[in-house]
Protein backbone atom coordinates (compact mmCIF):
# COMPACT_ATOMS: atom_id res chain seq x y z
CA UNK A 1 0.00 0.00 0.00
CA UNK A 2 1.37 3.32 -1.10
CA UNK A 3 2.06 6.03 2.13
CA UNK A 4 -0.46 8.55 0.17
CA UNK A 5 -3.35 5.96 0.97
CA UNK A 6 -2.11 4.81 4.19
CA UNK A 7 -2.50 8.59 5.41
CA UNK A 8 -6.34 8.56 3.60
CA UNK A 9 -7.20 5.87 5.32
CA UNK A 10 -5.81 6.76 8.34
CA UNK A 11 -7.69 10.25 7.79
CA UNK A 12 -11.02 8.31 6.95
CA UNK A 13 -10.70 5.96 10.12
CA UNK A 14 -10.06 9.10 12.28
CA UNK A 15 -13.38 11.04 10.51
CA UNK A 16 -15.38 8.06 11.10
CA UNK A 17 -13.91 7.93 14.89
CA UNK A 18 -14.93 11.50 15.19
CA UNK A 19 -18.38 10.70 13.37
CA UNK A 20 -19.56 8.02 15.51
CA UNK A 21 -18.61 10.17 18.65
CA UNK A 22 -20.44 13.01 17.49
CA UNK A 23 -23.36 10.62 17.18
CA UNK A 24 -23.30 8.98 20.31
CA UNK A 25 -22.64 12.43 21.85
CA UNK A 26 -26.12 13.45 20.28
CA UNK A 27 -27.92 10.70 21.88
CA UNK A 28 -27.34 11.40 25.10
CA UNK A 29 -30.21 12.85 26.38
CA UNK A 30 -28.55 15.58 28.59
CA UNK A 31 -26.02 16.08 26.16
CA UNK A 32 -28.65 16.91 23.63
CA UNK A 33 -30.08 19.36 25.46
CA UNK A 34 -26.93 21.17 25.93
CA UNK A 35 -26.07 21.53 22.52
CA UNK A 36 -29.20 21.89 21.53
CA UNK A 37 -30.07 25.38 24.34
CA UNK A 38 -26.38 26.47 22.89
CA UNK A 39 -26.54 26.38 19.07
CA UNK A 40 -29.80 28.24 19.51
CA UNK A 41 -28.19 30.86 21.89
CA UNK A 42 -25.67 30.72 19.54
CA UNK A 43 -27.56 30.54 16.12
CA UNK A 44 -29.74 33.73 17.99
CA UNK A 45 -26.66 35.71 18.45
CA UNK A 46 -25.15 35.14 15.42
CA UNK A 47 -27.44 35.27 12.65
CA UNK A 48 -29.90 37.99 11.86
CA UNK A 49 -33.24 37.61 12.76
CA UNK A 50 -34.77 37.89 8.93
CA UNK A 51 -32.74 35.24 8.22
CA UNK A 52 -33.55 32.91 10.89
CA UNK A 53 -37.61 33.39 10.33
CA UNK A 54 -36.47 33.09 6.41
CA UNK A 55 -34.83 29.89 6.59
CA UNK A 56 -36.39 28.48 9.68
CA UNK A 57 -37.86 25.29 8.14
CA UNK A 58 -34.33 24.88 6.89
CA UNK A 59 -32.73 24.76 10.18
CA UNK A 60 -35.29 22.91 11.73
CA UNK A 61 -34.88 20.23 8.78
CA UNK A 62 -30.75 20.17 9.18
CA UNK A 63 -31.47 19.56 12.95
CA UNK A 64 -33.58 16.86 12.73
CA UNK A 65 -31.41 14.99 10.72
CA UNK A 66 -29.53 13.95 13.85
CA UNK A 67 -32.69 12.82 15.03
CA UNK A 68 -33.13 10.49 12.59
CA UNK A 69 -35.13 7.23 13.93
CA UNK A 70 -38.46 5.72 14.25
CA UNK A 71 -39.16 5.58 18.20
CA UNK A 72 -41.66 8.92 18.17
CA UNK A 73 -44.08 10.72 15.90
CA UNK A 74 -45.31 13.77 15.59
CA UNK A 75 -49.11 14.64 14.12
CA UNK A 76 -47.99 17.91 13.02
CA UNK A 77 -45.31 17.54 10.54
CA UNK A 78 -45.73 13.77 10.00
CA UNK A 79 -41.87 13.34 11.38
CA UNK A 80 -40.33 9.80 13.04
CA UNK A 81 -37.85 10.57 14.95
CA UNK A 82 -35.15 8.70 17.59
CA UNK A 83 -36.57 11.14 20.31
CA UNK A 84 -37.81 14.67 21.09
CA UNK A 85 -35.82 17.83 21.79
CA UNK A 86 -36.50 17.65 25.46
CA UNK A 87 -36.04 21.11 26.75
CA UNK A 88 -34.59 22.27 29.76
CA UNK A 89 -38.27 23.65 31.27
CA UNK A 90 -39.22 19.90 30.40
CA UNK A 91 -41.24 20.63 27.16
CA UNK A 92 -40.38 17.80 24.57
CA UNK A 93 -40.43 19.94 20.79
CA UNK A 94 -40.33 18.13 17.49
CA UNK A 95 -36.71 18.11 15.82
CA UNK A 96 -38.18 19.31 12.14
CA UNK A 97 -41.42 21.38 13.04
CA UNK A 98 -40.68 22.39 16.54
CA UNK A 99 -44.27 22.01 17.44
CA UNK A 100 -44.90 21.20 21.79
CA UNK A 101 -46.90 18.82 23.29
CA UNK A 102 -49.95 20.89 23.87
CA UNK A 103 -49.58 21.66 20.12
CA UNK A 104 -49.71 17.51 18.72
CA UNK A 105 -52.68 17.08 21.26
CA UNK A 106 -54.65 20.04 19.78
CA UNK A 107 -54.13 18.79 16.61
CA UNK A 108 -55.20 15.73 17.88
CA UNK A 109 -58.25 17.33 19.12
CA UNK A 110 -59.46 18.92 16.29
CA UNK A 111 -58.74 15.88 13.89
CA UNK A 112 -60.43 13.56 16.08
CA UNK A 113 -63.39 15.84 16.99
CA UNK A 114 -63.91 18.95 15.52
CA UNK A 115 -62.67 19.28 11.96
CA UNK A 116 -65.62 19.03 9.19
CA UNK A 117 -66.37 20.41 5.50
CA UNK A 118 -67.60 23.84 6.64
CA UNK A 119 -66.11 24.69 9.49
CA UNK A 120 -65.56 28.10 10.34
CA UNK A 121 -62.60 28.32 13.10
CA UNK A 122 -61.08 31.41 14.58
CA UNK A 123 -57.59 30.75 16.27
CA UNK A 124 -55.63 33.09 18.03
CA UNK A 125 -51.72 32.97 18.18
CA UNK A 126 -51.44 29.51 16.11
CA UNK A 127 -48.08 28.22 16.23
CA UNK A 128 -45.95 28.18 13.11
CA UNK A 129 -46.69 24.39 11.75
CA UNK A 130 -50.39 24.17 13.17
CA UNK A 131 -51.24 27.28 11.15
CA UNK A 132 -49.34 25.30 7.98
CA UNK A 133 -51.37 22.14 8.65
CA UNK A 134 -54.61 24.03 9.12
CA UNK A 135 -54.76 26.63 6.46
CA UNK A 136 -54.00 23.65 3.78
CA UNK A 137 -57.06 21.74 5.54
CA UNK A 138 -59.81 21.41 2.61
CA UNK A 139 -63.11 22.03 3.47
CA UNK A 140 -62.24 24.10 6.36
CA UNK A 141 -62.90 28.10 6.71
CA UNK A 142 -59.75 28.76 8.99
CA UNK A 143 -58.85 32.03 10.36
CA UNK A 144 -55.70 32.82 12.42
CA UNK A 145 -55.07 36.23 14.76
CA UNK A 146 -52.17 37.70 16.55
CA UNK A 147 -52.86 41.03 18.29
CA UNK A 148 -48.98 41.51 19.06
CA UNK A 149 -47.75 40.17 15.84
CA UNK A 150 -45.59 37.40 17.25
CA UNK A 151 -47.27 34.53 15.22
CA UNK A 152 -48.00 33.85 12.01
CA UNK A 153 -51.89 34.31 11.67
CA UNK A 154 -54.11 36.45 9.21
CA UNK A 155 -55.64 38.91 11.38
CA UNK A 156 -54.72 40.97 14.32
CA UNK A 157 -57.45 40.65 16.08
CA UNK A 158 -57.79 42.56 19.64
CA UNK A 159 -59.63 40.03 21.60
CA UNK A 160 -61.29 42.77 23.79
CA UNK A 161 -62.43 44.40 20.91
CA UNK A 162 -63.07 40.95 17.41
CA UNK A 163 -63.70 42.44 14.44
CA UNK A 164 -66.19 40.11 13.48
CA UNK A 165 -69.81 39.63 13.85
CA UNK A 166 -71.34 38.13 16.17
CA UNK A 167 -72.38 34.43 15.54
CA UNK A 168 -69.16 34.02 13.12
CA UNK A 169 -67.83 30.96 14.19
CA UNK A 170 -68.16 27.32 14.96
CA UNK A 171 -65.26 26.68 16.89
CA UNK A 172 -62.62 29.28 18.35
CA UNK A 173 -59.50 27.98 19.53
CA UNK A 174 -57.63 30.45 22.30
CA UNK A 175 -54.57 28.73 24.06
CA UNK A 176 -52.11 30.50 26.49
CA UNK A 177 -53.77 34.04 25.91
CA UNK A 178 -56.11 34.98 28.66
CA UNK A 179 -53.06 34.72 31.30
CA UNK A 180 -51.78 38.11 29.23
CA UNK A 181 -55.22 40.01 29.17
CA UNK A 182 -56.24 42.04 31.99
CA UNK A 183 -59.56 42.81 31.58
CA UNK A 184 -60.00 38.70 30.85
CA UNK A 185 -63.61 39.06 31.44
CA UNK A 186 -64.29 41.19 28.46
CA UNK A 187 -62.22 38.59 26.42
CA UNK A 188 -64.60 36.24 27.53
CA UNK A 189 -67.37 37.95 26.65
CA UNK A 190 -66.04 38.83 23.11
CA UNK A 191 -65.28 34.89 22.70
CA UNK A 192 -68.95 34.65 23.27
CA UNK A 193 -70.39 36.53 21.25
CA UNK A 194 -68.23 35.89 17.99
CA UNK A 195 -69.19 31.82 18.40
CA UNK A 196 -72.47 30.79 16.57
CA UNK A 197 -75.02 29.00 19.27
CA UNK A 198 -73.84 25.66 19.62
CA UNK A 199 -70.27 26.65 18.31
CA UNK A 200 -66.91 25.45 21.09
CA UNK A 201 -64.47 27.45 22.57
CA UNK A 202 -61.09 25.75 23.33
CA UNK A 203 -59.47 27.26 26.28
CA UNK A 204 -55.82 26.33 27.81
CA UNK A 205 -53.96 28.70 29.95
CA UNK A 206 -51.03 27.53 32.48
CA UNK A 207 -52.97 26.11 36.06
CA UNK A 208 -51.93 26.51 39.44
CA UNK A 209 -54.13 24.15 42.35
CA UNK A 210 -56.75 26.38 44.54
CA UNK A 211 -58.01 29.25 43.67
CA UNK A 212 -57.03 31.89 40.66
CA UNK A 213 -53.84 33.74 41.78
CA UNK A 214 -53.95 37.60 40.34
CA UNK A 215 -52.69 40.85 42.00
CA UNK A 216 -53.60 44.01 40.07
CA UNK A 217 -50.66 46.00 42.15
CA UNK A 218 -47.94 43.40 40.59
CA UNK A 219 -47.37 45.33 37.47
CA UNK A 220 -43.53 45.06 36.54
CA UNK A 221 -41.77 42.09 34.47
CA UNK A 222 -39.89 40.97 37.02
CA UNK A 223 -42.79 41.17 39.46
CA UNK A 224 -44.63 39.60 37.56
CA UNK A 225 -42.26 37.11 36.32
CA UNK A 226 -41.79 35.99 40.41
CA UNK A 227 -45.53 36.47 41.12
CA UNK A 228 -47.13 34.75 37.87
CA UNK A 229 -44.56 32.74 36.18
CA UNK A 230 -43.67 34.46 32.75
CA UNK A 231 -43.22 38.62 32.92
CA UNK A 232 -46.21 39.07 30.63
CA UNK A 233 -48.60 37.08 32.31
CA UNK A 234 -51.37 38.99 34.79
CA UNK A 235 -52.86 36.33 36.94
CA UNK A 236 -52.46 32.11 36.76
CA UNK A 237 -55.46 30.42 36.69
CA UNK A 238 -57.15 27.02 38.48
CA UNK A 239 -58.45 24.88 36.61
CA UNK A 240 -62.21 25.56 38.46
CA UNK A 241 -61.41 29.33 38.11
CA UNK A 242 -61.23 29.58 34.89
CA UNK A 243 -64.16 27.76 34.44
CA UNK A 244 -65.92 29.78 36.66
CA UNK A 245 -65.42 33.17 35.33
CA UNK A 246 -66.11 31.13 31.38
CA UNK A 247 -69.39 30.49 32.74
CA UNK A 248 -70.08 33.68 33.77
CA UNK A 249 -69.73 34.45 30.33
CA UNK A 250 -72.08 32.39 29.51
CA UNK A 251 -70.58 29.13 28.21
CA UNK A 252 -71.10 25.84 29.58
CA UNK A 253 -67.39 24.19 30.12
CA UNK A 254 -65.90 20.59 30.47
CA UNK A 255 -61.90 20.65 31.75
CA UNK A 256 -60.86 17.25 30.00
CA UNK A 257 -57.71 16.49 31.75
CA UNK A 258 -55.64 14.01 29.22
CA UNK A 259 -53.02 11.01 30.00
CA UNK A 260 -49.77 11.28 28.46
CA UNK A 261 -48.26 9.38 25.61
CA UNK A 262 -44.64 9.28 24.80
CA UNK A 263 -44.27 8.00 21.46
CA UNK A 264 -46.89 10.98 20.37
CA UNK A 265 -44.99 13.50 22.68
CA UNK A 266 -48.30 14.47 24.63
CA UNK A 267 -47.67 15.71 28.47
CA UNK A 268 -49.72 13.63 30.75
CA UNK A 269 -52.45 15.17 33.00
CA UNK A 270 -52.75 18.04 30.70
CA UNK A 271 -56.21 19.88 30.71
CA UNK A 272 -58.12 21.58 28.17
CA UNK A 273 -61.05 23.54 28.62
CA UNK A 274 -64.10 22.56 26.37
CA UNK A 275 -66.57 24.90 26.41
CA UNK A 276 -70.37 25.51 24.57
CA UNK A 277 -72.23 28.06 23.84
CA UNK A 278 -75.85 27.34 23.95
ZN1 LIG B 1 -43.19 17.93 13.86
Amino acid sequence: MLAAECRLLGQNHVFAQRSRSAVCLIRDPYLAIIMYERLKFFAKRTIPNRLLERYDDEFRRLNAVWYSGDKVNCNCCGGCFSKWISLNNGELLCPRCGSLPRTRRLSQLLTDNYLREGLRMLHFSPSKTLHHQLSQKAGLIYDSTDFVGEFRAKYQFNILDIAAPDMTYDLVVCYHVLEHVEDDRRAMSELFRVLKPGGTLLVQTPFREGAIYEDRAIRTEAGRLTAFGQGDHVRVYSVAGLAERLERAGFATKPVTYAGDDEQGFRAKETVLHCTKS
